[in-house]
Parts: C-alpha cells; sequence; structure tokens
C-alpha cells in the first residue's frame, strides 16, 4: 500500500517525492510504503485548513455532529478490517487493534452528541439593562501530533472534538503508522466532511511535525508522545504564545496491600504490564507490593506469566505481540542491563527472543524484577517495553510515597479490600487517573484522559474536557 497525504480533500504526494517504508513489527517485512513530506507540504495543509474553518464553523454544531455520527457508523461497519490493518501496522494483538477501534467509535458518537451540548454561560450582570453571557469559539486550526502506539484512538480524542467545536485539523501522525491515518481520512471524506476540515500530512517529527508547530496560523497543538519531544514542543509553543497541549510519559504503579484478591491484581498487573507489550502510556511498569504478601505475589505472577504466548498478534492465541521495532528492542535491552547492574533481582525474561519464529520481527520476552528500590533508574524512567518491576513496601503511606515520588502522573491502582485505604488512595495519589481493584489501563472516553507533573501540562484528551482544548471563552455583554 503507497500512503499519500490527504490536502484539501485530494491525495498527493508530498513535494520531497521521498517515500518511507511501513514495516510489520511481527514479521520485519514491508507492508507499505508513505509519502514524506517537508514544510511545503505544511504550508499547503494549513493553508486549506485555514480556508475551509472559516466556513465550518459557520455550520450549526448539530449539523457538524452530523458528520461524526456517520463516521461513528462506518468505523463500526470496518472495525474487524481496520483492527488487522492496525495489528499488521503496529504489532498490537488483535483483541486489543478492536479495542482501539471501538474506542474511536464510542469517540464519534460520544462527541456527536457534543453537537447538542456545546453549552456556554449566562451569568446575572451587576449592572442594569445588561445581558451577560458567555460562549465556546472554535479556536481555528488544530495541529495534531501522535505517536504510533494508539494509531487511531488518539487521533480519535482529538480531531473529533476539535471538529465539532468548528476547528478544521492539520494531523501528522507518527511515520510507523500512517494506514489508520489514511483510513480515517478516507472515512472523512466518505461521510461527507467538507474538503480541508480534515487533512493529514505525513512526515517525521523533526521536520514534519515542527513545521506544524512553528507555523504562524496553527493556534493549537494538541501533542501526544514523549516527555522529550513534548518538552521541545511547549518551548516552541510558548515562544510564539501558541496554545499547546501536551500528553506523554508515565511510570505507572499498582499497589498491592495486604488484604488485596491476590487473583484479581494479578489478573489486572498481567494485562497492564504486559499487554501491547507494555508500549502504553498507562503501562504498568512498577508493583508496589506490601512484604507481607510479596513472596506469594512474585509466585502467582511467575505462574501467570507462563501462560502469556508471544507472537504475531493476528494469531488469536496470542497475548503479547512485538515491540515496534529495533530501535525499541535496543532500548528495553539496555534497561534490562541497568536494573541488574542497579541490583535488581531478574525473576524471569531480560532477553530478546530471537530463535525460530522469533528470527523475524522484534520480540522481548516478558520480563519481571523483584527487589528494586525506588531510587533504581528502571523504577523511575519510562522502558516502554514488557518489564515490571516488584518494590517492596512496609504501609500505604510508603506506597503512595513511592508513587508519587516519579517524575510522571499519568495511572495508578490500588488493590485493596479496606474502603478506607481506598478513599486514602484515590485522594493522595498522585495521578491523573486512579484505578481501584484493577489494572493502570483502559481508557473510557466520557471521562477526561491525562496526567500531572511530567506527564502534562493540565489539559484533558477525552470527556467534555476535551473541548477545553479547542475552544475558547468568549464573554458577551449586551446592553438594552
Ligand atoms: P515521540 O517520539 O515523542 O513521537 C510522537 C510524535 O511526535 C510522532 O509523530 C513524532 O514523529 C513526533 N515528533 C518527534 N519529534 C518532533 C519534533 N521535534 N517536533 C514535532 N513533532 C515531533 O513518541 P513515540 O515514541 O511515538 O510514542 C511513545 C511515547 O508516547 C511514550 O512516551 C508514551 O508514554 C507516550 N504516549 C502518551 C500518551 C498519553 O496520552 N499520555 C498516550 C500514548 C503514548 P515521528 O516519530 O514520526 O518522527
Amino acid at each position: 500500500m503507497k500512503v499519500l497525504n490527504f490536502i484539501n480533500g485530494e491525495w498527493k504526494e508530498s513535494s520531497s517525492k521521498q517515500f518511507a517504508p511501513v514495516i510489520n513489527p511481527a514479521t520485519g517485512d514491508a507492508i507499505g510504503e508513505v509519502t514524506v513530506s517537508i514544510e511545503a507540504d505544511v504550508g499547503a495543509a494549513v493553508k486549506a485548513a485555514k480556508a475551509a474553518q472559516k466556513k465550518w464553523a459557520l455550520e450549526p454544531a448539530p449539523k457538524r455532529a452530523e458528520v461524526l455520527y456517520k463516521v461513528g457508523y462506518l468505523l463500526k461497519e470496518r472495525k474487524e478490517q481496520l483492527a488487522r490493518m492496525l495489528t499488521m501496522e503496529m504489532g498490537k494483538v488483535i483483541e486489543e487493534a478492536r479495542g482501539e477501534v471501538q474506542e474511536g467509535i464510542d469517540m464519534a458518537f460520544y462527541m456527536a452528541g457534543e453537537g447538542r451540548r456545546l453549552f456556554g454561560d449566562t451569568t446575572p450582570s451587576e449592572l442594569k439593562d445588561k445581558f451577560a453571557m458567555s460562549v465556546r469559539a472554535p479556536v481555528g486550526v488544530v495541529g495534531i501530533i501522535t505517536p504510533w502506539n494508539f494509531p487511531i484512538a488518539i487521533a480519535t480524542w482529538k480531531s473529533f472534538p476539535a471538529i465539532v467545536a468548528g476547528n478544521a485539523v492539520v494531523w501528522k501522525p507518527a511515520l510507523e503508522t500512517p494506514f489508520m491515518a489514511q483510513e480515517l481520512a478516507k472515512i472523512f471524506e466518505e461521510a461527507g466532511l467538507p474538503k480541508g476540515v480534515f487533512n493529514v500530512v505525513n512526515g517525521d517529527g523533526p521536520t514534519t511535525g515542527n513545521a506544524l508547530v512553528e507555523h504562524p496560523d496553527v493556534r493549537v497543538i494538541s501533542f501526544t508522545g514523549s516527555n522529550e519531544v513534548g518538552r521541545k514542543i511547549a518551548e516552541k509553543c510558548g515562544r510564539s504564545l501558541k496554545k499547546v497541549s501536551l500528553e506523554m510519559g508515565g511510570k505507572n504503579a499498582v499497589i498491592v496491600m495486604d488484604d488485596a484478591d491476590l487473583s484479581l491484581a494479578v489478573e489486572g498487573i498481567l494485562w497492564s504490564a504486559f499487554g501491547t507489550s507494555g508500549q502504553r502510556c498507562t503501562a504498568c511498569s512498577r508493583i508496589i507490593a506490601h512484604e507481607s504478601i510479596k513472596k506469594e505475589l512474585e509466585n502467582r505472577l511467575l505462574e501467570a506469566m507462563r501462560t502469556l504466548t508471544i507472537g504475531n498478534g493476528l494469531d488469536e492465541n496470542v497475548k503479547v505481540g512485538p515491540v515496534i521495532n529495533e530501535k525499541a528492542l535496543q532500548k528495553i535491552d539496555r534497561y534490562v542491563q541497568i536494573g541488574k547492574e542497579e541490583g535488581a533481582k531478574l525473576l524471569t525474561g531480560g532477553y530478546i527472543l530471537q530463535e525460530g519464529e522469533y528470527n523475524k520481527g522484534y520480540y522481548y520476552a516478558p520480563t519481571l524484577f523483584t527487589d528494586v528500590m525506588p531510587n533504581m533508574r528502571i523504577a523511575r524512567e519510562e522502558i516502554f517495553g514488557p518489564v515490571a518491576s516488584i518494590i517492596p513496601v512496609k504501609s500505604l503511606e510508603e506506597a503512595i510515597e513511592v508513587n508519587n515520588s516519579v517524575d510522571y502522573g499519568l495511572s495508578s491502582s490500588i488493590f485493596t479490600r479496606d474502603v478506607n485505604k481506598v478513599f486514602t488512595a484515590m485522594r493522595d495519589l498522585d495521578t491523573g487517573i486512579v484505578y481501584v481493584n484493577a489494572g493502570t489501563t483502559g481508557a473510557e472516553i466520557h471521562l477526561p484522559f491525562g496526567g500531572t507533573k511530567g506527564t502534562g501540562n493540565g489539559h484533558r484528551d477525552s470527556g467534555v474536557a476535551a473541548l477545553d482544548v479547542f475552544t475558547e471563552w468568549k464573554s458577551i455583554y449586551i446592553d438594552f
């Protein structure tokens, strides 16, 4: 498959005439190629978006929402086809890919509903014969930059609220995963979205992404990706006073207390730590375990990990797929070596799978460390692979302190049967998302998604809160 840019309703090759290969991480095979854009292509897309946005904003919001309903039905119709394509370009197992497309479907219907609820406020004026109100106004052209690990869901979390609120979008997907971007653009086209309201410009971050960040007509950048890149983008947006929403990495923990249902905890940890091969921003990479149940938890986790079938995610029996590429494989392995050098005890895994069926593709053995200290690098830095570390603690207070001691604040979870511990954790865990008796992953699109500290700058994806990124409040006074 040859993926082109989608600009002003037309499929176009980039002006660089360069293409990059699209690799299936399960096999290492090239399964397509994608046009690699330069600044001029971003300029063309922004120009189209700017012109289209003016008309789009004049459509009544419930009419704008009608397009999203159609998008939702088209996504639903193509769910299986999209999921299979997603697994091939990104590697996550097919059941998770179906779940990801479902998130897009849910988001379409949820945000379509918002088209009838773009509420403002009326406020009693302190002055006589004056009427005061505030309304949500679209911002204009929105630049969206996304990572490869959720190639369709994250784009729907951002583009659907942007579009229903009356903005136009220019999206730069990750270079590794252009198929989902192409399919979403096709769906918008078929749903009858006017030309220029949704545009896709493929290319690499430093060139194409940066051109979007620096373009003076782009009024908002909504970014999801690493902390390192997010900081660079934030600095540039700060200089030009551009609104920016940042969703970045995590170092998420599951706390297992002495009174926890251990079967439930093992189930939650298994899914959170090794699902998507640990390549989720919400992946559990720290297991903060009460010392009295630590040994039993280790044994149960090791037993459960033996059931994890590793392989090509298109096989329905496979539970852990490949990681995205060779660079990721090497980064994960480096962290495992660091963990060993730091004195952590390796319980299982810790190596690249390369024999037999694994000799093509990028597979890492699910890995578990124990007796990890909170100050070790493997307990503080985002590894983004199937590696989890057990950190022993003596009390709930210590567990919360360890959870909060990292630079990130995305997701956390606690397993306990004690209602007082539940409420204490809900109050004191410094993360944007807190789960009780469940793992750290699994976003619900009607709730605001995002984190604190190094994870984000306070803006949220999903839920009504997403509209705050893509609208400005306009206060209006009417004298009569
Ligand atoms: P990344 O390297 O930061 O890339 C994210 C996006 O930014 C890609 O499209 C990338 O382009 C682009 N980019 C890179 N350099 C850029 C620059 N100088 N200017 C503008 N854009 C630039 O992250 P990733 O490796 O794709 O994704 C993994 C990270 O995303 C992890 O840290 C994970 O935790 C985080 N994440 C966070 C959330 C959340 O909601 N909090 C959700 C999912 C993932 P190319 O890669 O195509 O060159």
